[in-house]
C-alpha cells in the first residue's frame, strides 16, 4: 500500500513504520492483488474538527474521518470490487485510490491512555480502522459492524497488534504477505530483480525491506540486510524468521545478507516466496560453518 503522508503535528516515527505495516497487512487481509494508495494526514485536534464541520456537518474533533474514493456496492467490499478498484486506478500514483484517512494525534494518546494500550496500538487501530472504510466496510448495522470488527482484528493480530495479546501470533502467511508488499517499494532499475523482505523480532515488531540499488552498482543494498538494519537501528536484538519475496525466482539471500543475518541471528528461519511457491530453510543450513561474533572469542 502507498500512504501519501501529510504530517502537521508531531508523531513518534516508529508510529509511522507500524502504520505502514498494518496498511500492507490490511491489504493482503482483504485478499486485494492490486496495488492501492491511501492519502493519510496526521493532524491535531483544530484541523480534525475543521474538517469534520466542513465536509461533514459534525462541529467537533473527532478521531479518525475517512473519505473512500470508491462507492462499494451494499455487502461488497475491496476485496470483491476488483473491477472498482481498477476504475479508481491514479496514474500519478501509479496505485488505486481508496480515498484519505485523517487520523488526531492528540486523540490517539488521550484514548490510548484510556483503554490503557500503547499509543502504537491506538494509532494502528484507527488506521486499519479507517482503511476498512476505504474498502467497503461499515458499521451502522449490526451485521456490518460485526464483519467490520473481525477484519479489523484479523489485521491488528495478523501483525500482532490485537487488544487480547492471547491472539497475537505473526504467521508465517503475515510475513510472506509483508514481504511481498515490502517489494512494491523495490528500488532496482538497473538489475528489475526486485525483492523485498519482512524481518520478525522476537518481541513481536516486524520490519519491512526492499533491495535499493544505485548507479554506483557497488553501494546496492539488498532487502534482507535492509529490513536487519532498519531493526538493529530500533532498538530490536533478537529474530525468528525472515520471509523474501521476489517475482520469478527463489530469492534465497546472498552471501553477505547470509552473514549479516547469521551476524544477529544464526537459528533464524529463512522463507522465500516467489511466483506462487514457498520453500524454506534455517539459515544454519544456507551458512553451514559460518563465522560470527562467537569465532573471536
Ligand atoms: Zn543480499
Amino acid at each position: 500500500m502507498i500512504l501519501l503522508w501529510s504530517i502537521d503535528t508531531q508523531v513518534e516515527p516508529s508510529w509511522m513504520a507500524l502504520m505502514q505495516t498494518a496498511a500492507d497487512y490490511a491489504l493482503h487481509a482483504e485478499g486485494v492483488k492490486r496495488e492501492c494508495a491511501v492519502s493519510l494526514r496526521l493532524c491535531d485536534d483544530d484541523a480534525i474538527h475543521e474538517i469534520n464541520r466542513d465536509y461533514r456537518g459534525v462541529d467537533r474533533a473527532t478521531d479518525v474521518l475517512s473519505f473512500p474514493m470508491i462507492n462499494y456496492p451494499a455487502g461488497t467490499t475491496a476485496g470483491q470490487a476488483d473491477k472498482l478498484l481498477r476504475q479508481a486506478f491514479d496514474d500519478e500514483v501509479d496505485a488505486c485510490m481508496l480515498g484519505d484517512l485523517i487520523i488526531s494525534i492528540p486523540h490517539v494518546l488521550a484514548q490510548a491512555e484510556e483503554y490503557g494500550h500503547s499509543p502504537q496500538r491506538e494509532a494502528a487501530y484507527l488506521l486499519v480502522h479507517g482503511i476498512c472504510h476505504l474498502m467497503g466496510y461499515d458499521h451502522i448495522e449490526e451485521d456490518d459492524k460485526r464483519s467490520m470488527r473481525a477484519m479489523e482484528e484479523k489485521i491488528l493480530s495478523g501483525i500482532g497488534m490485537a487488544r487480547d495479546e492471547q491472539e497475537n501470533s505473526v504467521s508465517d502467511e503475515t510475513l510472506l504477505g509483508l514481504a511481498v508488499s515490502a517489494r512494491e517499494r523495490s528500488y532496482s532499475p538497473y538489475s528489475g530483480y526486485a525483492v523485498g523482505a519482512a524481518l520478525l523480532s522476537s518481541d513481536g515488531r516486524i520490519f519491512q525491506g526492499c533491495n535499493i540499488e544505485n548507479a554506483s552498482f557497488g553501494l546496492t543494498n539488498c532487502a534482507e540486510r535492509t529490513a536487519m538494519f532498519k531493526a538493529i537501528s530500533e532498538g530490536a536484538t533478537e529474530f525468528t524468521t525472515i520471509a523474501i519475496s521476489a517475482e520469478k525466482s527463489a530469492p534465497w539471500p546472498c552471501g553477505a545478507c547470509r552473514q549479516v543475518l547469521n551476524e544477529f541471528a544464526p537459528g533464524i528461519r529463512v522463507l522465500v516466496t516467489w511466483d506462487g511457491h514457498v520453500e524454506e530453510a534455517p539459515l544454519s543450513q544456507l551458512l553451514p560453518h559460518g563465522f560470527g561474533p562467537k569465532s573471536l572469542t
